[in-house]
């Protein structure tokens, strides 16, 4: 089925809509519930012994290569808070010495926000953006506190809904060929993922303040990424609770910037995925190894979805010293795309 742009995007909105503290997420509880905690534990003794006895030097050293951005200055993929390093919510500062620094912004004046919708859309492909799309930022979406993992601060998040309209909103493949690979291999083609998530959103957002607006360029902090890469048109929510675009199928990290810069925003696209997953297809559910996709709906936070099990997904990492993307793997919409030969 070809997608087609429709009015209301697949999911069901039930109410009332909640939003959710980042402290609550399973990565988050690593820091401050004592069994997420042993799991932790659990998880890098299991990393450590398949390195040091598993003759899995070199595939971890580049799967940790390909982390490398986002584990450092991409801020742990926002996993650990937002507004910090590349996804700072101002300009990280210039040196001195460097002769491009700019003397005073000049604020442009936007009279057509369908054409900036476009340079902005083309700005962020030339940047690294394998697909991109607008939408207006629901209010519901935006976490209600960031988590700081490292001390516990527990701020709330203010942002101005009156100003901060839109989230443009990117997609980023995932190597195709390391997909099909062991585990690390996948890892690290998660990784890169990441890492170009932190450069292409900071870069975006950098645009973006050099035109006289403000931009805050987010991971999977700050906002939920699937709602809003569904509203803006990147595709619809699988079985397995993860964005399934018609390009890449799951095969997708996604990076947002929260902006004032009036845009036009996109519609939702229905390519067939609910009906898919509903009728035709159980395999994330059977080849889960964790038993964390039940492939039941369930009312979350307000919203009829599918969702994996986070706990019983994490426990699994923890198992084996490392990420899991099996799901993605062996979901028939990761197909290799037609676009980039
Ligand atoms: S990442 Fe692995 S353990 Fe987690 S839901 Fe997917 S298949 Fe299951
Ligand atoms: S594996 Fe099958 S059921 Fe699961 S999300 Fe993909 S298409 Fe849907």
């Amino acid at each position: 089925m070809r997608a087609k742009i429709v009015e209301k995007p697949t999911y069901q909105m039930i109410g009332p809509l909640k939003r959710i503290n980042q402290k609550e997420t399973v990565l988050s509880k690593t820091a401050w519930d004592p069994d997420f905690q042993a799991l932790k534990l659990k998880y890098r003794q299991r990393r450590n012994d398949r390195i040091q006895t598993g003759n899995q030097v070199e595939n971890f050293a580049l799967r940790d290569a390909a982390w490398y951005l986002a584990d450092s200055l991409g801020n742990q993929a926002g996993f650990m808070h937002g507004n910090e390093g590349l996804y700072s919510w101002e300009s990280l500062a210039r040196s001195e010495e460097n002769i491009d620094s700019q003397v005073e912004v000049q604020k442009i004046e936007i009279s057509d926000p369908a054409d900036m919708s476009e340079k902005i859309k083309n700005a962020g492909r030339f940047l690294g953006a394998d697909l991109i799309g607008l939408t207006e930022l629901g209010e519901f979406w935006v976490y209600s506190h960031s988590y700081n993992r490292l001390n516990g601060q527990n701020d709330t998040i203010n942002i101005s809904f009156e100003d901060f309209k839109f989230a443009i909103v990117m997609a980023i493949e995932m190597d195709y060929e390391k997909f099909i690979k062991s585990d690390v291999e996948v890892s690290a083609a998660t990784g890169l993922g990441y890492s170009k998530m932190a450069f292409v959103a900071s870069h975006l957002a950098e645009y973006i303040r050099n035109l006289g607006y403000r931009a805050l360029p987010c991971a999977n902090d700050t906002a939920l990424s699937i709602p809003l890469a569904i509203d803006a048109g990147l595709g619809e929510q699988g079985k397995h609770g993860m964005l399934i675009t018609p390009d890449f199928g799951p095969r997708v990290r996604i990076c947002k910037v929260i902006t004032d810069l009036p845009l036009k925003p996109d519609k939702p696209i229905d390519f067939g995925v609910q009906e898919y997953c509903e009728k035709k297809c159980n395999k994330c559910v059977e080849n889960c190894p964790a038993q964390a996709i039940n492939g039941k709906k369930e009312v979350k936070n307000g919203v009829l979805k599918w969702t994996a099990k986070g706990e019983r997904c994490f426990s699994f990492w923890c198992e084996q010293g490392n990420d899991c993307s099996i799901c993605i793997k062996v979901c028939p919409f990761n197909k290799k795309s037609i676009y980039k030969k």
